[in-house]
């Protein structure tokens, strides 16, 4: 061979996508980005994602799952798991005892829920007291404007829709910084300790109760705004479900545009990646399905969580309803454990080892193993498994690339993968890699997001 077939033929050369999309796959990826961006700004919460992705569902004819129903080839239907995540499956034409296709990601995200008496008033000023959730880190979250989502259940049961800061006119929200001046001290600190979690306040009032002298001024006026406009008091917000969550819109980063800056990327990006892919199915020999699963950042925990049995429940339910194996279903099964990975940061390259790194505008990462230390918590995939999924990218034109998250024993961290292993399903994670994760403004390449889309559209059609 001459020496250029030889490297050719050899060397593992992963391309910029820039360098091998055609226009029209470029304006492909523009208009999906498009509608990703309109998902992204109506999915600031998991509750929202779920509603965002019910609302795209049905335009597709999916509709609510029933416990017991028959089902045959091409029915579509989704299962709700209480407002937080949600499971949707296109019923295949083929036995569900050949297995399905699963692409799992999760749409919670780092955000600062509200504690269940988060409202306080010191030296006439309210704030409300936050827990952060997920790995949040601390000082990207002062300063920053911020809007509340959620929920409120109140003492009569009925529920309460919570959405301030996202119209033009609405007020928002902050957490104060130290200024410089006054920040010799605390300058001294380490970078991730500067900032305690317990001093996570949001600003939210300086106004006193008018007519009154009493103690608490402001806090009550607080209150007695937050009861004309929703009819909650102190005591339901112990019954809620709210979050600051940053208010910035999703957008178009960079002079070219190639980049998409956005709360939430991780791990929205690859949820609606694998909606968009599942609804435009057409008639999909294996059943497919998407999971948007929630609470994975605090360990996949929870009855919403990936390690909850509702996604037992709801496959076994397919398979029953179809006339298949629960067992025999998941042995044939593989899951595509969608979740962002690390992309490669110039700016921070002693972290990464380059030749292991993942790339901006390289395509979707496929991560045969997570986990830190010596592959502490990882699923690790078979070769085999790796070997079926690179192989389907490669014959359908996906840009796919290896991707692990940094240098050994620099970090690391877990996915679902784990949970859906366990269930005897065969299971690979890959993902977009993300720059400034679970920073409230995470930074995606848009040829990335595309990329992850058509691999899960593949791996849906095979
Ligand atoms: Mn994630
Ligand atoms: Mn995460």
């Amino acid at each position: 061979m001459q020496q250029q077939e030889l490297r050719d033929t050899l060397l593992y050369s992963p391309k910029n996508g820039y360098d091998v999309l055609s226009q029209e796959e470029l304006e492909q990826m523009n208009a999906y980005c498009e509608g990703y961006k309109t998902f992204l700004n109506a999915g600031k919460t998991e509750r929202e994602c779920v509603r965002a992705a019910i609302a795209m569902a049905e335009k597709f004819g999916y509709r609510p799952w029933q416990a017991g129903e028959t089902l045959q080839a091409g029915d579509k239907v989704y299962y709700n798991n209480r407002g937080r995540a949600i499971m949707l499956a296109h019923v295949g034409t083929e036995s569900l005892n050949a297995g399905t296709t699963i692409v799992v990601a999760h749409t919670d995200a780092p955000a600062l829920h509200l504690k269940p008496t988060p409202l306080f008033e010191e030296d006439e000023m309210a704030f409300f007291k936050t827990h952060y959730y997920g790995g949040i880190i601390k000082y990207q979250w002062l300063a920053t404007p911020l809007v509340l989502h959620g929920e409120v259940v109140l003492k009569d049961g009925s529920h309460v829709t919570v959405s301030v800061g996202d119209g033009e006119d609405d007020p928002q929200f902050i957490i104060t910084d130290l200024l410089p001046h006054l920040g010799k001290e605390r300058g001294k600190q380490p970078l991730y300790e500067g900032v305690a979690g317990e001093k996570l306040h949001i600003l939210v009032g300086s106004r006193p109760l008018s007519g009154d002298d009493g103690k608490n001024r402001v806090k009550v006026e607080v209150l007695r705004l937050l009861h004309d406009r929703y009819g909650i008091t102190e005591e339901d917000l112990i019954s809620a479900e709210l979050q600051a969550v940053p208010a910035a819109m999703a957008r178009d980063m960079g002079f070219d545009r190639s980049f998409i800056g956005a709360y939430g990327h991780d791990d929205r990006v690859c949820a609606y990646a694998g909606l968009a892919a599942l609804t435009e199915l057409k008639a999909p020999k294996k059943t497919a399905l998407c999971v948007f699963a929630d609470k994975e950042e605090i360990g996949s925990e929870g009855v919403s969580g990936m390690q909850s049995a509702a996604f037992d429940y709801f496959l076994g339910d397919l398979c029953k309803a179809t006339g298949a194996d629960f067992n025999t279903c998941c042995a044939n099964s593989f899951c595509l454990s969608a979740d962002v990975t690390t992309a490669y940061d110039p700016n921070f390259s002693e972290v990464y080892d380059k030749h292991n790194a993942c790339r901006v505008n390289y395509g979707l990462g496929l991560k045969k193993y997570t986990g830190h230390g010596g592959k502490s918590g990882a699923s690790d995939a078979s070769a085999e498994t790796v070997a079926l999924v690179r192989n389907l990218l490669n014959k359908h034109h996906v840009l796919w690339q290896n991707s692990q998250s940094g240098k050994v024993d620099a970090g690391g961290g877990g996915t679902v993968a784990k949970y859906m292993a366990k269930r005897n399903i065969d299971t690979l994670d890959a993902g977009v890699p993300v720059l400034s994760m679970h920073a409230p403004c995470e930074v995606v390449s848009k040829l990335d997001c595309y990329m992850a889309y058509r691999a899960m559209k593949v791996l849906f059609e095979q």
